[in-house]
């Protein structure tokens, strides 16, 4: 089964209103049209209606960057599927590590929220790495086995249909050191086989894995070359609309 490369830009907290909607145009402007490629952007939340608006009639779908796993209710502060759904979003980035590590939040709770998420209807992006302790400790398979099996414990074949898995190596967000094509090939195998070992082999080949991890305009053709790699979440290079678009336009 083919994969439909995913190349998404997650702008974490950065662009206000005006700049997130500046940057849309101008990914708009500079895109084109692009066929055999899923694009999708995560704005800040108060940006997400707004660049909807922007992005509504052409290809390019919305993400959010995180969300509450309920629907409405005595929630103060938090975002449903509903309610990002109803902002314009087709996508919902689960599992950030920034959110793991700063805001502490455990497999279990990442696995209500994707589950939320799909029954909300909307695509769920699940981020999973290893910090660079972990990796040197030898402890990295045992790692992503973890987050996978919990993250997605009591999904069914069918809703794994709407999961992207973005494998993100900690020690590479953010850092400008990107994993070779060869160590994030090898990871990206491994979690394949892992959703062959839990669910079945078609579930395995359909489910898209993405690369995160200081993707750049100068290593995206390398990292797309990789079998297993099926796009890419993209931070910081996401911010500059050239850079984003060279990035979707991989070879
Ligand atoms: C990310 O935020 O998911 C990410 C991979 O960031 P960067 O590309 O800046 O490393």
């Amino acid at each position: 089964m083919m994969r439909k490369p995913l190349i998404a830009g997650n702008w974490k907290l950065n662009k206000t209103i005006n700049e997130s909607q500046q940057l849309s145009r101008q990914l708009l402007e500079s895109l084109g049209t692009v066929s055999n490629r899923e694009i999708v952007i995560a704005p800040v939340f108060t940006a997400l209606n707004a660049v909807s608006e922007i992005i509504k009639s052409s290809s390019i779908l919305l993400a959010a960057q995180n969300c509450y796993p309920a629907t409405t209710g005595a929630f103060t502060g938090e975002l449903s599927p509903l309610f990002l759904q109803d902002a314009g979003c087709q996508y919902v980035i689960i599992g950030h590590s920034e959110r793991r590590q700063l805001l502490h939040e455990t497999n279990a709770f990442i696995n209500q929220k994707l589950i939320g998420v799909i029954q909300a209807g909307l695509k769920p992006i699940l981020c999973i790495g290893e910090t660079l302790q972990q990796r040197e400790d030898g402890q990295m398979l045992e790692i992503l086995g973890q987050q996978i099996k919990e993250g997605l414990v009591d999904l069914t074949t069918d809703q794994m249909a709407t999961v992207v898995i973005a494998y993100e190596p900690i020690w590479a967000i953010g850092t400008g050191k990107t994993a070779s094509s060869e160590q994030a090939q090898e990871a990206h195998a491994y979690i394949r086989s892992l959703l062959q070992e839990i669910f079945n082999s078609s579930v395995a080949e359909q489910t898209r894995i993405l690369y995160g991890g200081s993707v750049k305009p100068d290593n995206i053709d390398t990292l797309m070359a990789q079998t297993d790699i099926d796009g890419a979440l993209v931070g910081g290079a996401s911010l500059k609309a050239e850079d984003f678009v060279r990035i979707v336009r991989f070879l």
